[in-house]
């Protein structure tokens, strides 16, 4: 087979990543830099951190500009790639949010959309798997129209990441914009916040308090966990792919039961919590799996990190920030 994946751009890029304090953005800013990229990094902190990006203030070639995207972006000097990562993206986080969430999705998208085309930039959109809302076809292709709520609490967040789809696919057809659109699933690792309310940071955060492991429903749904180094390679060669026609699903196909994950992080924190049910919250979709023949035959990439060992290298970083948590709360106290 020969190579399908057209070799990165020659030379030197300078990229703007938007949510870059985030989760996904700041490890995806780490990517570019190691390549030995410029990366502009622009975050307004509703849901992400400085520290996420501490490792990165100072180094030659990474500037940051606070900002909110839903506002007019001006950026000075050459632009060569747009990465669109800023929304909100934890369930908890969009619940709470729900306007900055609809902002973000739609106004940032077409600001972030305008500043690609005025730069003559590649554009990359985060979209994601809730675009297929609670799936009636299992697992899902690029393919699939979904079967979303657009009333539902959750709407909040598909729709604005389903119009941000089709703003993209419009200045890609009607401005010739040069763009991508990766269907991101259920991603975690290092850098997730103890709080945002994710399964994944709330079972290792819960277990390793003793706390109760808070499964909602009957733990019966399903998601398809993706390491963050994986989703994020995975990312990085769709930026530099040719593949522009449809949207691509980037995440990993190998599916478990939200209970099969309990027990999983349970045995690997050696915690002795129970396992405490509450309420499914309302459209949670049942299950969720990625196809990803697409990213498999057009990037030549597939997850390498099976859920116990992306969970092993997850699990330390959770217990050190629970450990300078409790260390600053000691200090507090030891303060007066
Ligand atoms: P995150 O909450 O850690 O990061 C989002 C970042 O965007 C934060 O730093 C936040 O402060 C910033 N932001 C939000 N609104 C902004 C605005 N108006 N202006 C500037 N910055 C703003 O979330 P994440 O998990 O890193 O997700 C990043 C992107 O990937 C999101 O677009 C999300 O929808 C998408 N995604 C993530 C996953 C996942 O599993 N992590 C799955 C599907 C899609
Ligand atoms: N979930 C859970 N307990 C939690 C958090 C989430 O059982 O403490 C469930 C949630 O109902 C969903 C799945 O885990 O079925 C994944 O939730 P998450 O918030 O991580 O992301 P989603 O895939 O729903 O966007």
């Amino acid at each position: 087979m020969s190579d399908p994946v057209e070799p990165p751009p020659t030379g030197h890029m300078r990229v703007l990543i938007t949510g870059a304090a985030g989760f996904l953005g700041s490890h995806l800013c780490d990517r570019f830099m190691a390549d030995g990229h410029e990366v502009v990094a622009v975050d307004n902190f509703i849901t992400g951190s400085p520290d996420n990006l501490a490792h990165l203030f100072g180094r030659p070639g990474f500037h940051f500009i606070e900002q909110d995207v839903t506002n007019y972006l001006y950026v000075e000097g050459r632009v060569d790639g747009v990465l669109h990562f800023a929304s909100p993206a934890s369930p908890v986080d969009y619940l709470e949010m729900p306007i900055p969430t609809l902002k973000v999705g739609s106004l940032g998208t077409h600001k972030t959309l305008g500043l690609a085309k005025a730069k003559n930039a590649r554009y990359l959109l985060a979209s994601t798997s809730e675009v297929y809302g609670d799936p009636k076809v299992h697992p899902q292709p690029e393919s699939y129209w979904g079967s979303v709520n657009p009333v539902g609490p959750r709407g909040v967040y598909d729709e604005a990441k389903r119009f941000a789809e089709a703003m993209t696919m419009a200045y890609h057809r009607y401005h010739g914009v040069d763009t991508r659109i990766a269907r991101i699933f259920n991603t975690y690792g290092p850098r997730m916040r103890p709080g945002d309310g994710r399964v994944i940071s709330n079972f290792i955060v819960q277990a390793l308090r003793g706390d109760p492991l808070s499964v909602y429903g009957d733990g019966s749904q399903t998601r398809s966990f993706c390491y963050v180094a994986d989703e994020v390679e995975g990312l990085y060669r769709l930026f530099h792919s040719a593949w522009t026609d449809t949207p691509m699903n980037i995440g990993n196909p190998r599916e478990f039961t939200v209970l099969e994950l309990a027990e999983l992080v349970r045995a690997l924190t050696g915690s002795r919590s129970e396992i405490r049910h509450h309420p499914l919250p309302t459209d949670d979709p049942a299950v969720r799996q990625p196809d990803i023949g697409l990213a498999r035959r057009e990037l030549g990439w597939e997850p390498a990190v099976g859920l116990e060992e992306g969970l092993k290298k997850t699990i330390p970083y959770f217990r050190a920030v629970l450990e300078q948590e409790t260390g600053a709360r000691a200090r507090v106290l030891a303060d007066g």
